[in-house]
């Protein structure tokens, strides 16, 4: 049996030191995860909790390069955020367990259509446009856990054009990387190759056609991303 139509591509990511990719299976978000950044918002994160979003498989940008500025949108922001790949699936992973579930880690930019937004927000409206839209989703190679060990702390960081934008660490996390694995999973059931975008520290801002971004994380492979 075959397919009526082509079947598409499974987005994957390179592994460092592996001939094999990650093949990605959904991407997930964790929405106000560092208190600054919450508070940028307009949020108060003592009394607001984090949450979740997702964003398409397919709008992975793997190993960074050229981006698109997207349609629709003149105030497109950069969300330097640490990402989490599992290879074991599971629902109700208890917290002791969670990391046993990660294959590795790797850096991420949540980009995000600010205008889109602010205006479903201010209208109730779903987030898929202001997050999920083509191209969303830069992420650099993935470093298995085995090789970077478990991260629990470790600067977190984005320049454009050289200037520092972000600069925050891993252990300010709301929901540390296990909290996030326990909390999703009863939301979901987990399956391998879901990616976690563990949240934004505070410094989000907009990004200029030809603005050259690297986003960091200790330990784990440079992503370069240029907005074209
Ligand atoms: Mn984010």
């Amino acid at each position: 049996m075959g397919y009526v139509i082509d079947p598409p591509a499974i987005p994957s990511l390179e592994v460092v030191g592996q001939l094999d990719r990650f093949p990605v299976h959904r991407i997930y978000c964790v929405g106000r995860n560092y208190a600054a950044h919450a508070r940028e918002m307009g949020h108060d994160p003592d009394r607001e909790p984090p949450f979740f979003f997702c964003k398409p498989a397919d709008a992975l940008v793997a190993g960074g390069g050229a981006v698109p500025y997207p349609g629709r949108s003149n105030n497109l922001h950069h969300e330097v955020e640490l990402v989490v790949a599992i290879s074991k699936g599971g629902r109700d992973i208890p917290l002791d367990y969670a990391e046993e579930h990660v294959f590795g880690y790797a850096v991420g930019i949540d980009l995000t259509r600010r205008d889109l937004q602010a205006a479903a927000r201010e209208k109730g409206q779903p987030w898929d446009s202001a997050k999920g839209f083509d191209a969303s989703a830069p992420v650099s190679a993935l470093t298995p856990a085995f090789v970077s060990g478990h991260l629990r702390g470790g600067t977190i960081a984005l320049t454009v054009n050289g200037q520092t934008r972000q600069s925050a660490d891993i252990s300010e996390l709301i929901w540390c990387v296990p909290e996030v694995i326990a909390e999703l999973s009863t939301l979901f059931e987990l399956r391998p190759g879901d990616l976690l975008f563990t949240g934004t520290p505070a410094g989000v801002a907009a990004l200029q056609r030809g603005d050259r971004v690297e986003a960091s994380v200790e330990g784990l492979q440079l992503l370069r991303v240029e907005i074209v």
